[in-house]
């Protein structure tokens, strides 16, 4: 199984899941940074508060106070750091005159603005890069490795920037194909490739080196 075939077989499985779940790439960016160590029915409850206050915007996510920010978002978790980390990249965008303009900027050069925000780590970024600025960077997260390293695609311990290599070698550069991979491994990781997994009804379990029951 390389990893190809292996996006090919989970669409052919779960079909398309047409992510990110969002109106808007600002919405993207938010829950981005929101869905860092959380769930994302978490997140959908801070966005939900964040929409109903009428702030899902930077200009006003700036000028919130920062206590009301935090209650706003408590929902997801880690609401000290998230609303910081928020407020930070909002002055990015700002400073940058808009989100229009900061995407405008090559995928490099994004990707290296992006990371220089404090509590924005690769995994973040990249995910604002591909699904809010829909620019071919492949999104890798602990999801991944482990259906990687179940199937033999990975060997080797968490290594991001390994990963996203390799699959960005092997799949030409295109973004409707890594947002669909990148949905579909978190799909098949949360419904079957579970941390305990449920082998018998996985559509890998004739190849899979890693299969038990
Ligand atoms: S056979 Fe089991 S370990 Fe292998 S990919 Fe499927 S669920 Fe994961």
């Amino acid at each position: 199984m390389n990893v190809r075939d292996l996006y090919k077989r989970l669409l052919s499985y779960y079909g398309p899941q047409n992510w990110w779940p969002a109106e808007t790439p600002f919405e993207v960016v938010v829950g981005a940074i929101l869905t860092q160590n959380t769930a994302w029915r978490n997140v959908e409850k801070a966005i939900e508060n964040l929409k109903r206050e009428d702030i899902l915007d930077p200009a006003s996510i700036l000028e919130t106070p920062g206590d009301v920010l935090k209650e706003l978002i408590r929902p997801a978790g880690f609401y000290n750091q998230k609303a910081e980390r928020l407020k930070r990249v909002c002055q990015l965008i700002v400073e940058c005159g808009g989100l229009e303009e900061l995407f405008s900027r090559s995928l490099n050069e994004l990707r290296s603005t992006l990371l220089s925000v404090n509590g924005i780590g690769p995994e973040t970024a990249d995910a604002i890069i591909l699904y809010a600025a829909n620019k071919p960077t492949f999104v890798v997260d602990r999801y991944t490795h482990r259906v990687f390293t179940r199937l033999g695609i990975w060997k080797g311990g968490y290594d991001y920037e390994g990963i996203k290599k390799l699959v960005e070698t092997e799949i030409s550069p295109d973004v409707s194909t890594y947002q669909e991979f990148h949905a579909l491994l978190d799909e098949h990781a949360k419904r079957i490739c579970r941390k305990t997994p449920l082998c018998e009804s996985c559509p890998f379990k004739d190849v899979c080196p890693s299969v038990s029951f």
